[in-house]
């Protein structure tokens, strides 16, 4: 059983007698000394769990003497000051000086309450301790890894102060600059980017930094033992990523407007037949030519996936950012959707958590990526119903969960990881589904990316899936970076 040691540092008899008295029991042991460098050291041979510190006859403002217990080696007990019953100031003071608790002379009530109260501060005050070093210890490593990086990371506090920059950053951007702000020091500019004054938790972007290269930004917050928020940002070269995507930007471009010409041509020509304008068709024929504007439909949207992909996934593109409810986002894609489950006789259901907090984010830009799982749900169910829920999570300093969930076909274990990938199909949904190109995925994926979230899937082939995306919630103007 483990025995608790009280020691008295004082020299006040009747207190002695008193609390002798009232601590005596199992797993109860006491002692007494005087309250000088020497009673000090018998508290610690004693292994003391609390100290009774007796203030005696020194002046209302005398302070606890931190220092000399320190020294003695009684730095991590609590402290209770025993002091005369008028003293309301001395208590007020050793309060603010350290102490845990206090208690009057004389004792006339049990002090073992306020002991065992003392005790349990004492205890939660050594857990937050060691959970402070942990952090401490945690922060070092990390830094240790990010200082070997050859790609520049930075620390920086709610203040955008930079805290910490590794070696390849301090290359980049010169030596000394800690204590500067990031933005100023970074790209130049006298008020903080876009980007650090509204995201709370982690975010990406990219950025042309002084040494002329590309860089794709991570960032995640990270908590000093202070309990102060601060910034971690991770840069990755893409200079040669961009150079080999200008030329695949170029080709897709080009090629996207040379089809967009002659498709333009038939359906005009589709529609004049379509018209009678050349003459009355019979109905095989408008049959024939109703196949040809379905199919042109269909290159058509191909295209405009392919230019939308083009663009997104080379990062050319510029998200146009607000506060929003996302129950107005998840209503816009109802509309947009409604007709279409039930045509395929699917039940759709919208559930938005009460008191969801908005997000910052491009309004159409995550209405296109929940119209996309949407719209896949409705695509690979026969039969059932499609879901989709809006909840929030507290991780990262908060997080908006997004999904769509179905009862459809599913996508086997081998595909789970590769339907984000550009151009993927699940092989036997092809025969399935005709339509599709394999682009919306990857499109969905790089645009909640783009604001700092993460979109992943789960499912069970023949009995459904479900699709998730996480964003940052906003936290408000004053939010910290
Ligand atoms: P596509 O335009 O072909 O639908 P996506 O990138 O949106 O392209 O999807 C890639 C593939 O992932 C689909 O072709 C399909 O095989 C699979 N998939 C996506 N969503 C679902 C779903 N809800 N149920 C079953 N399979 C799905």
């Amino acid at each position: 059983m483990k025995v608790y040691r009280i020691a008295y540092l004082g020299s006040d008899n009747e207190a002695v007698l008193g609390l002798e008295t009232a601590l005596k029991g199992d797993g109860l042991q006491f002692m007494s000394a005087g309250a000088d460098y020497q009673g000090m050291q018998q508290a610690v041979d004693f292994n003391a769990d609390v100290l009774l510190w007796d203030k005696e006859n020194l002046p209302p403002d005398a302070a606890i003497p931190v220092e000399e217990l320190r020294k003695a080696g009684l730095s991590r007990q609590p402290i209770v000051v025993v002091l005369a019953a008028d003293d309301i100031e001395g208590a007020v003071k050793s309060l603010a000086g350290g102490a845990v608790d206090f208690m009057f002379k004389p004792m006339r009530e049990d002090p073992l309450p306020r002991i065992i109260a003392a005790l349990n501060t004492g205890a939660k005050q050594r857990r937050i301790d060691w959970c402070n070093r942990v952090i401490e210890d945690t922060n070092d490593q990390v830094r240790g890894i990010l200082a070997t990086l050859a790609d520049p990371a930075y620390i920086v506090s709610p203040e955008y102060q930079i805290l910490w920059m590794n070696r390849a950053a301090e290359e980049i951007f010169g030596e000394g600059q800690r204590g500067g702000a990031c933005h100023h020091i970074f790209y130049d500019r006298t008020e903080p980017c876009e980007v650090c004054a509204k995201t709370r938790g982690s975010a990406r972007w990219r950025a042309t930094l002084k040494n002329g290269k590309s860089y794709r930004f991570i960032s995640a917050v990270m908590r000093n033992s202070r309990g102060e928020v601060e910034k971690l940002a991770v840069g990755t070269d893409i200079t040669p990523d961009q150079e080999v995507s200008k030329i695949h930007k170029t080709f897709i471009a080009n090629v996207s407007h040379d089809l967009r010409t002659p498709l333009a041509a038939i359906d005009q020509y589709v529609s004049i037949l379509l018209d009678g304008l050349a003459g009355e068709l019979t109905e095989d024929q408008a049959n024939y030519i109703d196949v040809i504007r379905r199919s042109s439909f269909r290159l058509h949207n191909l295209i405009e996936n392919l230019i939308d992909a083009n663009k997104i996934l080379s990062g050319d593109y510029k998200l146009t950012m607000e506060v929003v409810e996302v129950s107005d986002i998840v209503a816009v894609v109802h509309d947009r959707l409604q007709s279409q489950a039930a045509d395929k006789g699917i039940t759709m259901q919208v559930q938005v958590a009460d008191g969801l907090p908005p997000v910052y984010a491009d309004k159409s830009r995550i209405a296109q990526v929940i119209a996309n799982l949407a719209g896949n749900s409705i695509k690979f169910t026969e039969q059932g119903m499609l879901q989709i829920r809006a909840g929030f999570m507290p991780r990262d300093e908060g997080r908006v969960i997004v999904s769509v969930e179905d009862t459809g076909i599913g996508v086997p274990k081998e595909d789970l990881g590769k339907i984000f990938d550009l151009f993927y199909r699940v092989e036997k949904d092809k025969v399935y589904v005709e339509e599709g190109a394999g682009l919306g995925l990857a499109i969905s994926r790089e645009i909640i990316r783009a604001h700092g979230g993460t979109l992943w899937a789960e499912s069970m082939e023949g009995m459904g899936s479900a699709f998730h995306l996480s964003i940052p919630s906003y936290q408000g103007q004053a939010a910290v970076r």
